[in-house]
């Protein structure tokens, strides 16, 4: 005796938890994520061809969706080792904002050094190549201050899916 199996009908709400799974928010959040990492790389590979461009590939970036109540735009960031962080961001495709994230020799936290150019990153890279890699502390001096960026960001905290 052979016995046939018949494969239920999919109800129409079993449907729309199809489409809202390619449609909806979740799906728009992973494309601006996805999207953020291509800009990043863009960015990098066509502005810092010398540098950043050779050092980091698309693999190396982490993209992170908006967050519209808090009204931040989709970002990228990057480990680039040492405790350094490379983030980017742009409101339009003429706005791109890159800032290495640098522990702050007090070790309290870490100090944002938004990037102009290539040279400018090369001056910094030097100075970091002499400082052991920390930046250091001048909120005392009325510069910087390191309290005001997150200690201890990591590669958790940065995660594509939180
Ligand atoms: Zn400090």
């Amino acid at each position: 005796m052979t016995e046939t199996l018949v494969a239920a009908p999919r109800t129409p709400y079993a449907l729309l938890l199809d489409i809202a799974a390619r449609l909806g928010p979740a799906a728009q959040r992973a494309q601006e994520r996805a999207a953020a990492v291509t800009v990043a790389d863009s960015h990098v590979y066509g502005y810092y061809p010398n540098t950043l461009g050779s050092a980091l590939e698309a693999c190396d970036w982490t993209g992170r969706h908006a967050l519209v109540q808090q009204d931040i735009a989709p970002s990228a960031v990057a480990f680039l080792g040492n405790g350094i962080w490379l983030h980017h961001t742009s409101t339009d495709p003429e706005q791109h904002v890159l800032t290495l994230l640098i522990p702050c020799a007090c070790g309290r936290g870490y100090t944002g050094c938004e990037l102009a150019d290539e040279h400018d990153l090369l001056l910094i890279l030097d100075a970091l190549s002499t400082s052991g890699g920390l930046m250091p502390h001048q909120s005392d001096a009325g510069g910087n201050d390191c309290d005001n960026t997150p200690a201890t960001p990591t590669r958790r905290s940065w995660s594509a899916d939180t």
